[in-house]
């Protein structure tokens, strides 16, 4: 079902196409770093964030136990390449920062055809595109190419060479937190470690960082929190240093691969009927042709550590086609024509959508119950019959009187009267300032 309305009017203050030329440009300006789960990558990554919003960064110290994982050594990355007997550079991280295995440990030795082949990775279906591989956990070296490249490789001696360090240092983490009215938070996270990937990673974190910048700008109900950390690891370390807090969350969204032609997927927190999940269910309902709403499973993206039986949040996973699903994952194809602007501003608008609703989604009581209250002496009923250019929408205000008794949430009221939730607000808005509703306080 269409809504004629669009659910949040009032938050479209610019074009789709210049939103999308925005969210585009800090994704290309991000795209070249070599980032990975530490190191400076990650660290200028942020500081092109901060020029937008300002992030604090956090440093924790290499060897820090986390729950069950201990913080990593720090990798740092100058040069690598592979030159053939003719000395000449056959494979250069200086053309794709995806042609050195995430993580190498430093090498430079010569190496027989029959030695390099062990620690080199293409993707023989699709003989253009260098596939995207790490190391974290294992210390060891190796080379990404094409499989183009691989195959013109003759058997004869190489040298290689990776100018890298793996050294006690730190893991860091960008967060911003934006004051509500209340203290309840609302968690954005999105990982930020991935080198030259544009959907898989890029197209989050510029999302979120549009977002952050707006939800800046007003005072929403919610406090806001934003997390720009290394996948995995990284939730980990920020549920570790921020274990005291974790409660605070009441909502949340992981942000990412929301760049591509692909439909919406929203996997849904491990509870499964939380109000994000609702909200993001209706706002995909109402405005997009075609999505997946999937259940949660254990693996995927930082969700997996928000949700983990400990701390179980409210946490989703919003995407457009879901990791693994497209062929372009974790190669060089996810790049900045893989991405498109009218993509990612049409994801931007559906975070602020669910954004919106989230923060506007309060449960009202009728000051008048018994029978309607008379809507004309107080100006909320048109004076002439007939009359249909009010502001209001009339059957929004008697829905909202006749289903305010506690229980229903303005979404609920949305969902049951099949009404845009923008006009539903409105409605209340008006019954709040001429004293027909309270707002309750049991959510
Ligand atoms: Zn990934």
């Amino acid at each position: 079902m269409f809504l004629e309305t669009p659910i949040v009017p009032t938050l479209k203050t610019q074009s789709s196409n210049q939103m999308g030329q925005e969210l585009y440009q800090l994704i290309s300006e991000l795209y070249p770093i070599c980032r990975s789960i530490t190191g400076n990558g990650f660290r200028e990554t942020l500081k092109i964030i901060q020029k937008h919003i300002p992030l604090e960064i956090h440093e924790i110290p290499t060897g820090t136990q986390v729950f069950d994982w201990t913080v990593p050594k720090e990798w740092n990355i100058k040069d690598a390449y592979i030159k053939n007997s003719q000395g000449e550079k056959i494979v250069d991280f200086a053309n794709s920062n995806l042609h050195i295995m995430n993580y190498s440990i430093p090498v430079h030795k010569k190496v027989s055809f029959a030695e390099l082949k062990e620690h080199l990775f293409t993707i023989p279906e699709h003989p253009n595109w260098i596939p995207y591989r790490t190391s974290y956990y294992k210390e060891r070296w190796g080379f990404c190419l094409t499989h183009n490249q691989y195959l013109e490789l003759q058997d004869e001696e190489y040298e290689v060479y990776i100018d890298s360090s793996l050294e006690p240092g730190h893991l860091t983490y960008g967060e911003y937190f934006i004051p509500g009215k209340t203290t309840d938070e609302v968690l954005i996270s999105c990982h930020a470690c991935h080198p030259s990937l544009c959907n898989d990673n890029l197209s989050g974190i510029s999302i979120a960082v549009f977002l952050a910048k707006h939800l800046s700008q007003i005072t929403p109900y919610y406090s806001y929190r934003f997390v720009f950390i290394p996948g995995t690891i990284g939730s980990i370390t920020w549920l570790s240093v921020n274990e005291k807090n974790v409660s605070k969350i009441k909502h949340g969204l992981v942000l990412t691969c929301l760049g591509d032609n692909g439909n919406f997927t929203y996997k849904k927190s491990r509870r499964g009927d939380t109000e994000i999940d609702n909200i993001v269910s209706y706002v995909l309902n109402n405005t997009a042709e075609d999505y997946k709403i999937i259940d949660f499973f254990p693996y995927g993206y930082d969700e997996r550590q928000y949700c983990s039986p400990g701390f179980n949040l409210a946490v989703g996973c919003f995407m457009r086609s879901p990791h693994g699903s497209f062929p372009e994952y974790h190669t060089s194809a996810d790049n900045l024509t893989f991405v498109q602007p009218e993509y990612v501003a049409d994801s931007f608008y559906k975070c602020m959508s669910i954004l919106q609703i989230l923060d506007n989604n309060k449960i009202y009581v009728n000051q008048n119950q018994k029978c309607e209250p008379q809507l004309g002496k107080r100006g909320l009923y048109r004076a002439i019959g007939g009359q249909k250019d009010s502001e209001l929408n009339e059957m929004a205000i008697l829905w909202v009187l006749n289903l305010s008794d506690g229980e229903y949430t303005l979404l609920d009221i949305a969902k049951r009267s099949g009404m845009a939730f923008d006009e539903i607000k409105k409605a209340a808005d008006a019954l709040l300032e001429n004293g027909l509703l309270l707002e309750s306080n049991i959510k």
